[in-house]
């Protein structure tokens, strides 16, 4: 089998990582990947929503799947791209197809989905500047914290949570009559704020069966005790301590089979993977909201953990024969602590040199924001690294990831020592 992977980050590098252990793999390349995909597999300079150049390569290499990482190309409707070309019809495409990746690209219509299936959400209305002094009349009605969000992507920036009445109404205006968030705040989500603690859900479905993957937490902020700027993620747990069977089984029948009736009640055809953010409120699961691909970084933490060939289990979503695996989950835990620029998620500078990767051999090394210069591995983002240990326990785990990640050495290099610190 041929495959193709698009992205960049540590999630595909993850991806690669897996896919190249299976026997069933002929070629892999991943467009545009990084340094640490380049060691594995062969890196294309092709950008993840530049569809024409991605189906040419494909005819020319023989792609027989694309397995598409981050939620860009999938809203923008590349699995239906491939479709609609009897040219490259017969490529699997492991990613949804764009109406039903709408789930992430539209809050709206993900709470009208929730909502239509009875899954368990947050309260909420949504606003557009015609009905800006409805906005107003229903933030009153509220008690804070108020929560905001932009309906469309705004790279997870899109989300305010405010305490003062005042405040929310200006930025409810400043979001719908000024587009602080451009076209993807055209309508606004308001919502009942909900106080617990976050998890993450992963699902792989083939459109008719599924399969739960292993739970995740991650840490978004850049400061230590989840304080500071939001960042793609500093780092991830799996499985999630606090989710225990109890917890997951309410997830399942509440929240995972709903969600798979409703995608088919809905006609909404689905082959990849939905992760779903929850919120633990006292002993109760509540969908936060869907994304329709995996996270970056609890990949790096959820892929380790699957023992089966990943090949055979995309093959079997492309198929439909997704119930006919059994998942086999490594039961130890898994730990990644994520390197970054100085700077991020503000102003970072790029092409610092990055060293002591060669000393590392008891994690799994996952390059993010990383390229190669004249023979050196060179920092290219704001997320660079993510440094993923097992242990039998978590904090084992995470012991083993923080004794690696003090030997690489960048210039401006950051990481939180705290990851797990809720915990
Ligand atoms: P992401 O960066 O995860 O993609 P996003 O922009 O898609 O985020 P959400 O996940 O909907 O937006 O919200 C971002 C964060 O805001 C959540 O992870 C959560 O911490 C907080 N949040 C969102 N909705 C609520 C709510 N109803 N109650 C409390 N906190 C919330």
């Amino acid at each position: 089998m041929n495959i193709l992977i698009l992205g960049s980050g540590g999630r595909e590098h993850a991806f690669a990582w897996k896919l190249n252990q299976s026997p069933k793999i002929n070629k892999l390349f991943v467009a545009p990947g990084n340094a640490g995909t380049a060691e594995i597999a062969k890196n294309i300079p092709i950008g993840v929503n530049d569809f024409d150049a991605i189906k040419k390569f494909i005819l020319i290499e023989n792609i027989d799947m694309v397995v598409v990482g981050p939620e860009d190309p999938l809203v923008n409707g590349v699995h239906d791209f491939f479709l609609n070309d009897d040219e490259i019809d017969h490529v699997s495409v492991i990613g949804p197809q764009k109406a039903a990746a709408t789930l992430e690209g539209s809050k709206q219509f993900a709470k009208e989905f929730m909502f239509r299936h009875q899954i368990p959400t947050a309260a909420y209305e949504s606003f557009t500047s015609e009905s800006l002094e409805k906005g107003f009349s229903f933030l009153e009605t509220l008690t804070p914290p108020y929560v905001l969000k932009a309906d469309g992507l705004a790279a997870g920036k899109g989300v305010l949570i405010l305490n003062d009445l005042q405040e929310a109404k200006k930025e409810l205006k400043s979001m719908l009559v000024d587009a602080k968030f451009g076209n993807a705040g055209a309508t606004v989500v308001i919502e009942e704020f909900l106080s617990g603690i976050e998890l993450s859900v992963f699902v792989l479905t083939d459109g008719k069966g599924y399969k739960v993957l292993p739970t995740a937490k991650d840490y978004k902020r850049i400061g230590e005790g989840d304080t500071g700027l939001n960042t793609g993620g500093m780092g991830a747990i799996s499985p999630v301590p606090f989710a225990d069977k109890e917890f997951m089984d309410k997830v399942h029948e509440r929240i995972v089979k709903p969600t798979v009736e409703g995608l088919k009640m809905d006609d909404l055809p689905y082959k990849g993977f939905i992760f779903i953010g929850l919120i633990k409120v006292g002993d109760d699961p509540f969908v936060i909201e869907y994304n329709v691909r995996m996270g970056d970084p609890e990949t790096e933490v959820v892929i380790p953990r699957i023992a089966n060939d990943l090949a055979e289990v995309f093959q079997a979503v492309a198929d439909q024969t997704l119930d006919a695996i059994d998942l086999e989950i490594d039961e130890r835990s898994a730990t990644t602590i994520m390197t970054v620029s100085g700077g991020y998620p503000g102003v970072y500078e790029k092409g610092k040199e990055i060293t002591g990767l060669e000393n590392i051999s008891d994690s799994l090394v996952f390059h993010a924001g990383t390229t190669t210069d004249q023979g050196k591995v060179v920092t290219n983002g704001g997320r660079v690294i993510a440094v993923t240990s097992y242990g039998n326990e978590f904090r084992e785990a995470l012991e083993k990831s923080y004794r690696n990640v003090e030997k690489i050495k960048f210039d401006g290099i950051n990481f939180r020592t705290d990851i797990g610190f809720d915990l």
